[in-house]
């Protein structure tokens, strides 16, 4: 349930009938807008009689929330969420350039992608240090060593980073990274959500291989349930019955988690095509459709990356595309 209060309601209000609220067992999450307050309520309100609510001189309407997310849907917080990592900010009108390797390999293999991206216009730097690999014989990842690298990286070029953690015992080996990704293959491991969900990380969730946007609003929602609101959400293709691309990127995630969500929406053109002549495309469209951000994957020598070198772009490539992006930014600004 949500309720909205008047623009003229006083803080003192306010809080009396947060209070009440609260002592009705109700958990209160507050949305202080520009022009209107929204109170929304979370727990049993089925005890709630909305009409007494409506009828409160400080309160302009209540209505029911029938979506089982509550913290991450857009009615109880109108506004677009723009989330802070260091300098960079990611939503409402904030657009965010996530790139780098798919896997960190090396000192001099992180350390000269990230120079060549940042000069390019990318904003975060992505690495994976724990990589979930479909065969167990593939490269696992540096693990703990990738971590070290990636955090030398961001003091070489200041760019804050994001890595994919697999297990929740890890979290300390996190503790300074910016922003800690959970991959499709995790998306509803849910003790691993309540765990991060009790961190003041940003995190980036992708969507599951073969997630609805519901399943990937109520994963956002195990997060944001835990007391952290800071999540990033990732479209990065689906699995469909098509095998030419490596996954279908639904790019009607953007409108439609728009509608749903006020949370910030990145596309992931790369994993979505699993082709690196098809990233550039894909990458211009999702701006077009009014994405918040890209992560695309870069690398120095993609022919003999250690993992996903067939969709990864060369420096030179990603400089085209980010020159691109910013054109159709401009167009889709204007
Ligand atoms: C990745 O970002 O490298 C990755 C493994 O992505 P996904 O979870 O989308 O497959
Ligand atoms: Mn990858």
């Amino acid at each position: 349930m949500i309720t909205v209060l008047k623009g003229n309601a006083t803080d003192q209000q306010r809080d009396n009938l947060i209070r009440w609220f609260e002592s009705q067992g109700l958990r209160v999450h507050i949305s202080k807008g520009e022009f209107q307050t929204v109170l929304g309520l979370v727990g049993d309100t089925s005890r709630i009689d909305e009409d007494l609510v409506a009828a409160l001189d400080i309160v302009e309407r209540v209505t029911r929330v029938t979506e089982k997310y509550k913290a991450a849907n857009r009615k109880f917080h109108p506004e677009d969420t723009v989330i802070s990592i260091g300098d960079v900010k990611i939503g409402g009108g904030n657009f965010a350039m996530i790139a780098g390797p798919c896997s960190v390999e090396s000192e001099e293999q992180i350390l000269g992608i990230a120079k060549s991206v940042r000069e390019s216009g990318a904003t975060l730097l992505r690495g994976g240090a724990f990589k979930p690999r479909t065969s167990p014989y593939d490269f696992q990842g540096m693990r703990a060593e990738g971590l070290e690298l990636l955090l030398e990286a961001k003091q070489a070029t200041g760019m804050p980073i994001v890595t994919e953690i697999m297990n929740a015992e890890h979290l300390p080996l996190f503790e300074n990274v910016d922003v800690i990704q959970i991959g499709a293959r995790n998306m509803q491991n849910f003790e691993l959500l309540k765990a991060v969900g009790k961190t003041d990380k940003v995190i980036l969730l992708k969507r599951g291989l073969a997630n609805t946007l519901k399943e990937l609003l109520m994963s956002a929602e195990y997060i944001m349930a835990e007391g952290n609101e800071k999540v990033i959400l990732c479209e990065r293709g689906i699995r469909t019955f098509e095998t030419y691309t490596r996954n279908t990127l639904d790019l009607s995630a953007i409108p439609a988690l728009r509608e749903n969500t006020h949370l910030p929406i990145v596309i992931d053109p790369s994993h979505a095509t699993g082709k690196a002549s098809l990233v550039e495309p894909m990458a211009l469209a999702a701006v077009a459709a009014g994405a918040d951000g890209l992560m695309i994957e870069v690398h120095n020598d993609p022919q003999n990356a250690l993992c996903d070198g067939a969709q990864s772009l060369t420096p030179e490539q990603f400089e085209k595309v980010a020159q691109k992006v910013r054109k159709i930014r401009d167009v889709v600004a204007s």
